[in-house]
């Protein structure tokens, strides 16, 4: 291992208990979600309760269930290399079915124990949902624009502000929510848990996206909204902070899942090309086919080794400030060579590939947004820059 956390990833050099997993998440996908995802296509995402119960009950049976939450509040524990042969997996399938699996957003590892065993416990018992929000009709890539306020108030706190693009918003119970503590004339970034059933809050909007997934995105305004004195994670002023250790997880995830996405169209596309004649022979025979299929073949081969070397750094206690770095480089690199894999597989598949039942079709659709959330293709490039000149070139690409 090396100064900056490098290792030689092998990643063929499983260990039973990972293998064991990766196992486990497989036969999850390609029994609980993959059959599913035409259904949920027709729904525009909206499973019927029955359904979203089956997906629980075996993701359960999986041992799926919290991932990298501790096992104490009824999460799995996992290394991030586990968790990235779990999320590998499940990026494999689409109309995202695999939010069922009942979870939690790893900020909550932040939390005091009061508060996660009032909320984390119950989601990773699929109770409840829960929402982050951040984001604001004038604060998107600079959070430093972010207006909603929080001031002292007898019991707690007062919370007053505009979120939008809250994902799952419409059915968490619960939602983490950034806003400038104003104390001494200063802003202090702070994370706070807010119960949605608390009066002040209202849904405001509620748009139709491009992809046809579980839940949606909505627009929630809060007025003078009374929060407790404990409901803060990580802290008072500690909002940055505590975001910043979670976009790596987050970036790391997206990394994983957009790999998984591109063995998924590969392994359908490369079925087809074989499989289809035109003008007296496979379609796979001419160059024109089989090319852009080669070169998505090496995209997802090297997204693959940017993500476990991402993963393998974390659990190697490397230093934040690199991991964060190359799991922007991940993420930059797999949500641009996903969103390319689907698009050549679309042109494969010919007008098939413009049905909504193909695969590519909704890969198309729904991976565009991986270069969007999680801080844009454009900021992680600004990362990654700014890593170039502050860490220097050797240790960025090392
Ligand atoms: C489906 C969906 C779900 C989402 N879920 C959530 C959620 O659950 N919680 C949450 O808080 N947010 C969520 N978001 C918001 C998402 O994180 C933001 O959309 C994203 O950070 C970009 O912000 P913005 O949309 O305001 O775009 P802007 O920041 O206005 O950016 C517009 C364009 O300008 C570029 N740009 C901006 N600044 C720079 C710069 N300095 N240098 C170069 N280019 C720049 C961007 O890259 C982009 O191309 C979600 C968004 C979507 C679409």
């Amino acid at each position: 291992m090396s100064e900056n956390g490098s290792a030689a990833v092998v990643v063929d050099d499983l260990s039973e208990r990972e293998l064991d997993l990766q196992g486990r998440a497989r036969r999850f996908v390609d029994d609980a979600l993959i059959p599913l995802e035409e259904e949920a296509e027709r729904l525009h995402g909206r499973l019927p309760d029955s359904r979203i119960a089956e997906v629980k009950a075996a993701a359960v049976d999986a041992g799926l269930v919290g991932g990298l939450h501790k096992p104490e509040y009824g999460g799995q524990g996992w290394s991030s290399l586990e968790w990235f042969l779990v999320e590998e997996q499940l990026g494999r399938s689409t109309n995202a079915i695999s939010w069922h699996i009942p979870n939690a957003y790893n900020v909550w590892d932040h939390a005091s124990p009061e508060l996660a065993e009032r909320w984390l416990v119950p989601a990773l018992r699929g109770e409840l949902r829960d929402a982050y929000a951040v984001t604001e009709k004038g604060a998107g890539s600079d959070p430093s624009q972010i207006e909603a306020t929080a001031v002292r108030s007898d019991g707690g706190f007062l919370i007053n502000g505009e979120k939008w693009f809250v994902t799952s918003g419409d059915v968490a119970s619960v939602l983490v929510v950034m806003a400038n503590l104003i104390e001494d004339g200063e802003k202090h970034p702070t994370l706070f848990v807010v119960d949605k059933s608390l009066p002040g809050i209202e849904t405001v909007a509620d748009p139709a996206f491009t992809h046809s997934y579980p839940d949606g995105h909505p627009t929630i305004t809060f007025t003078d909204v009374e929060v407790g004195s404990g409901d803060v994670i990580g802290g008072v002023g500690g909002g940055d902070e505590v975001q910043r250790s979670w976009f790596s997880e987050e970036r790391l995830g997206i990394a994983s899942r957009g790999v998984g996405s591109m063995w998924r169209l590969l392994d359908e596309t490369v079925d087809w090309a074989t499989g289809r004649e035109q003008g007296g022979s496979r379609i796979f025979d001419y160059q024109g086919v089989s090319f852009p299929l080669a070169d998505s073949a090496a995209d997802a081969t090297a997204g693959r080794l940017l993500a476990v070397d991402v993963a393998e750094r974390i659990d190697a206690g490397a230093d934040p400030k690199i991991c964060h770095h190359k799991a922007s480089m991940a993420k930059l690199f797999v949500s641009e060579a996903a969103w390319r894999c689907a698009d050549r597989c679309v042109q494969v598949f010919g007008g098939r590939g413009y049905l909504r039942s193909n695969v590519a079709e909704r890969f198309l659709r729904e991976l565009r947004v991986d270069r969007i959330w999680e801080g844009t293709s454009e900021i992680q490039r600004l990362i990654i820059a700014r890593g170039l000149e502050r860490r220097g070139v050797e240790t960025m690409l090392h």
